[in-house]
């Protein structure tokens, strides 16, 4: 597990948010819900949702061709101890998006692997693993990218203007239900 993921995580940890199933489909039969008692006021949040999917979408092919060339080799696999979880920008962006939402929480808690990682990769389609997911390119893919610069500023241009409208949609979910 490299370094960077595992710091970038534990900044803002305390504890795995909706941890069992009974914690997680409460989040997500609330969000639902909510969702569903305020479609008037949704148009903009949707909106938003509809430029984050388009914008993840631009980048699987490159995020799938890094993982091609990177991950066969790799003697320390991400995933087995990759400490992250769906937030509330990531629950809320599938729900908009009528996007299937995984059965549970990535972790049960502190120190347990991925319930989705196995031998094969993710069993998650890319378009439902939560952000952290994506946004992060181990050293191995920043190598690869470091001989394609154009290519290199294409995708974290893109990877930032995925996190300023993930945080826009929040912001205009909560503005638009409370
Ligand atoms: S993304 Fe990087 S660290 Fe993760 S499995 Fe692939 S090569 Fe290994
Ligand atoms: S959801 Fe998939 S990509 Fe994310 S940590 Fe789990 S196995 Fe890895």
């Amino acid at each position: 597990m490299q370094k960077g993921y595992d710091t970038a995580m534990q900044n803002h940890i305390s504890s795995v948010p909706w941890n069992t199933l009974a914690l997680w489909q409460e989040a997500n039969t609330c969000l639902a819900v909510t969702i569903r008692r305020n479609q008037s006021v949704m148009t903009e949040s949707r909106q938003l949702t509809k430029q984050i999917q388009h914008l993840l979408e631009s980048i699987f092919p490159h995020m799938d061709r890094l993982c091609r060339e990177a991950c066969p080799d790799c003697a320390d696999i991400c995933c087995y101890r990759a400490w992250v979880w769906a937030d509330f920008r990531d629950l809320l962006f599938l729900h908009l998006a009528g996007i299937p939402v995984p059965d549970q929480q990535l972790l049960c808690r502190q120190g347990a692997r991925c319930r989705y990682g196995g031998p094969g990769g993710c069993r998650l389609d890319r378009i439902q693993r939560p952000f952290v997911c994506t946004w992060y390119l181990c050293p191995a893919q920043t190598r690869i990218l470091g001989d394609q610069p154009a290519e290199k500023q294409r995708l974290l241009t893109t990877l930032q203007q995925i996190k300023s409208r993930r945080r826009q949609m929040e912001t205009v979910f909560i503005r638009a239900v409370t």
